[in-house]
């Protein structure tokens, strides 16, 4: 792990490290990323645990090399790349990395490139033409895992995968008889979107997997479930995980594959969602709208962009006896699309100068920060706290209450 920030005296420390009320207490200028390794940590050993198959991290949700790092230690041996500069990163960072090319669209000389230099056997596909791709870039190599990818509907989900990519419905007939020509291994994939609220939408999916096995009359080596697998957000309190397991489990069991074939998944934002979270201070307020140093252009695009909502709470020396009341946030760049709905509840006397955390954000939060007009900051810090929301432990009342002593 690196400590690029010493200036502040805030380190990223390698094992242990500090606790949020510390940090606030330092009264940081700029935004600070909070790390609980050990929480995706935890969340790796669980899918280890309990999922019946291979899941593999979907590395877009949050690229850092930190968490590639934790993940790989607690065991993910697998990654789900979309791009070439992510297969570069995770051969990079983790050489012995298993790297599956999971985008069903991609350049030749990416697929070229990732199977000559970095290795990579896995590739998905959704058309004959990237079927063609595939097998001129590898030279008609005999030692190709080709999944297809069928469409899945996102009617369960907050966030729909389901118009880009897929073949549909009883189109995948010809697509996988020819790739069961080119394949070792065959395989089917989808993704029911993501932050599926319902099991249901994994036994749906499976269904259509069911059809286009029958159809198609080709033998199936692996059935990969794709990700979708949920956080726990404000208003988005989803079933507990192995409920999702269990529907998924009993349809792959019931599916006419060959009797050796393997279940997978990649899970992105279930592996890490409860690995970040950030330290943001209140420049300004306003009503019920306060001004704060991070916002859409930094690790907020979700909640400004599709209204998601995050947990939050004070960061305050005295505890606040003030009712909670629903905020709106703007970011610290000077348009109004910097803007985030919410609503967020925090204390009602909240102020200039006052510190708030906002959970949650390891998944598509750090990932999508960019330095637009000159605001948002890389400073991180390991923190030993609990997530402010999990779905792999209880968490006591400090943890979920919506001011912390310092
Ligand atoms: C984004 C993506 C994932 C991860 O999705 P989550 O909803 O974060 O679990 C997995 N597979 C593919 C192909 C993806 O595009």
């Amino acid at each position: 792990m690196h400590s690029h920030h010493s200036a502040l005296g805030l380190a990223t420390l390698p094992v242990g490290g500090r606790s949020v009320a510390e940090i606030a207490d330092s009264r940081p200028v700029q935004p600070v990323t909070l790390l609980r390794p050990h929480a995706a940590a935890r969340a790796a050993r669980f899918f280890a645990e309990r999922f019946n198959g291979r899941a593999l991290y979907a590395v877009k949700a949050n690229p850092s090399p930190d968490l590639l790092r934790v993940l790989w230690d607690s065991g993910v041996t697998h990654y789900d790349v979309a791009s070439i500069a992510e297969v570069r990163l995770v051969a990079r960072n983790l050489p012995e990395a298993t790297l599956c090319f999971m985008h069903p669209v991609k350049a030749e000389e990416a697929i070229g490139e990732a199977y000559r230099e970095h290795g990579v056997r896995t590739f998905s596909l959704d058309s004959m033409e990237e079927l063609e791709k595939i097998v001129r870039a590898t030279g008609g190599a005999s030692d190709l895992n080709l999944l297809v990818r069928i469409r899945a509907s996102s009617a369960h989900s907050k966030l729909s995968l389901a118009a880009k990519f897929g073949v549909e419905p009883g189109q995948s007939r010809e697509l996988l008889f020819a790739a069961r020509q080119a394949a070792d291994a065959l395989g089917i994939c989808f993704h029911v979107g993501s932050q599926a609220m319902s099991p249901a939408a994994y036994a749906e999916a499976m269904e259509g997997v069911r059809a286009a096995i029958v159809e198609a009359a080709v033998t199936v080596d692996i059935v990969d479930v794709g990700g979708g697998f949920p956080s726990s957000y404000p208003g988005m309190e989803p079933p507990p995980l192995d409920a999702y397991f269990r529907v998924i489990h009993d349809a792959f069991e019931s599916l006419p594959v060959s009797y050796s074939a393997e279940l997978w998944c990649e899970p992105g934002r279930a592996l890490c969602a409860e690995y970040a979270s950030l330290i943001v201070r209140v420049e300004k307020r306003r009503g019920d709208e306060l001004y704060i140093n991070d916002g859409a252009y930094g690790a907020l695009f979700d909640a400004a962009h599709i209204g998601w909502r995050f947990p939050v709470r004070l960061l305050r020396d005295d505890d606040s006896r003030a009712k909670p009341v629903g905020f709106s946030f703007y970011g610290p760049t000077c348009d109004d699309l910097d803007r985030m709905a919410g609503p967020f509840e925090l204390p009602a006397d909240v102020q200039v100068g006052d510190y708030v955390e906002i959970g949650m954000l390891g998944a598509y939060g750090c990932a999508m920060r960019t330095q637009f007009n000159g605001f948002g900051s890389d400073l991180s810090v390991v923190v030993e706290d609990e997530p402010m929301a999990s779905l792999y432990v209880e968490l006591h009342e400090p943890a979920r209450s919506n001011v912390v002593k310092l």
